[in-house]
């Protein structure tokens, strides 16, 4: 293993490997990935649901996607790997007055800042997803470019792109310290030995506080178990001759959120993803499947998609989300300790701001201008009062 660094990134996710990528795309090669397990993109980016969308509540957010999108449009050719990148929509059902008022000021935001985004009614809701029960919808929004793809794919084609420009990667490597001198960063200790290094990246998803403390800084992120699971369609609604096509299920990838619940869904191969979060939720780092909490989401999922009723779970998992006080990301330096950086606590939708966010820090290490507002962003906010402008849509 190399003993000496430009950079070290800890964390072979989605957030690491756009890090690594970035850099060497601006001519900083000499860097080194350390994940500690056998394999990259095992941690929240292996489990998530792919979900891609430009409707977010906050301008900053909505900023991450135009460029993010845009990146996954271009990744077979820009990058060299196929991503399995579906833009059949993503379609938010509102069924309160006060969600409808929030949703009208937000699609005001999203279309100021260029994005096409449809006011739909509960009709219109149910063309886009068929099967839908549109009980109580008073209204709905639907973005076209929006859609679904393949957080693996994007992982291993960021990696292996920064890999063949010269970074190091290794797995099964362990960071078990920061070293820290006079308000420095000088390298990390791992399971394998010490690596010196004057910056050190930390993109370690849900682990982030654990590696903030290595280096004595305060990283306010939360891990919550969230699950997924795959429905079949059950033989009774199938005919061998044609699987999909007697299920009462939208044939298209469109993502469906029923917003006041979390109830979300898409097609996945030959089933149905579908998943919600909890209520009373509190940090674990717990990724058991609590198969007691699938009744309550099939309450709630059969009430919207009834074709569920008859399908049967063909398998399910849980990961763990990475939560910041104010629902948005933190990316950029390390209040306290010059050398180290940030890129954590995506509350959920990291996976689709990986191209934008890593592309953010590479520049601001590579000392070039980031070419947006890192306010939203910055460490220091929790200082000060973070949670005003935060993000509302964390599903
Ligand atoms: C159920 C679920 C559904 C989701 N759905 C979506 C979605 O639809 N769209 C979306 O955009 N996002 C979604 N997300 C969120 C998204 O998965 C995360 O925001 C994103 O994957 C975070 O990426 P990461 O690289 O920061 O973290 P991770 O993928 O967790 O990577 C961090 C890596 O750091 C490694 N690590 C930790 N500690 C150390 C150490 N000491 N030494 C070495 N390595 C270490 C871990 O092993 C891990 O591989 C979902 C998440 C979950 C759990």
């Amino acid at each position: 293993m190399k003993r000496t660094a430009e950079v070290v990134i800890v964390g072979g996710g989605c957030m690491g490997a756009s890090v690594a990528y970035h850099l060497t795309r601006r001519g900083v090669t000499d860097v080194v990935l350390l994940e500690r397990e056998k394999l990259l993109a095992t941690g929240s980016t292996g489990r998530n649901a792919g979900g891609v969308r430009h409707q977010f509540s906050n301008a900053a957010n909505i900023t991450l996607s135009i460029e993010s999108i845009g990146l996954l449009e271009r990744f077979a050719d820009e990058v060299g790997q196929a991503i399995d990148f579906h833009q059949d929509g993503y379609l938010f059902l509102l069924s309160t007055d006060a969600s409808v008022d929030t949703f009208r000021r937000n699609v005001a935001l999203q279309r100021s800042l260029g994005v096409e985004v449809d006011w739909l009614d509960a009709a219109g809701a149910a063309k886009v997803a068929p099967g839908l029960r549109t009980d109580g919808i008073l209204g709905a929004t639907f973005c076209r470019r929006d859609g679904v793809a393949d957080p693996n794919g994007v992982t291993m084609g960021f990696a292996k792109a920064a890999q063949a420009a010269g970074a190091t990667i290794e797995r099964d490597v362990e960071v078990t310290g920061i070293r820290v001198s006079g308000g420095r960063v000088a390298g990390v200790e791992t399971s394998k030995g010490a690596i010196d290094a004057p910056i050190v990246v930390n993109a370690a998803g849900p682990y982030a506080k654990q590696i903030g403390r290595m280096a004595g800084v305060d990283v306010p992120v939360d891990p919550y178990r969230r699950h997924i699971f795959i429905a079949q369609a059950s033989q009774a609604s199938t005919s061998a001759a044609s699987t999909w096509s007697d299920w009462n299920v939208p044939s298209s990838r469109v993502l469906v959120i029923d917003f006041e619940t979390t109830f979300y869904f898409h097609r996945e191969g030959a089933g149905l993803l579908f998943g919600m979060g909890g209520k009373n939720e509190t940090p674990t780092f717990d990724t058991t499947v609590q198969w007691d909490f699938l009744p309550q989401v099939i309450d709630v999922a059969v009430a919207r998609l009834p074709a569920l009723a008859d399908a049967s779970i063909s398998h399910a998992w849980a990961g763990l989300y990475e939560v910041t006080p104010d629902a948005n990301p933190i990316i950029g330096a390390a209040a306290g300790v010059d050398g180290f950086f940030l890129i954590n606590g995506f509350s959920g939708h990291g996976f689709q701001h990986s191209p934008a966010a890593g592309r953010i820090l590479a520049d601001v290490i590579a000392g070039r201008d980031p070419k947006c507002d890192l306010t939203p962003f910055a460490h220091a906010r929790f200082a000060t009062d973070g949670a005003a402008t935060g993000e509302k849509y964390m599903v």
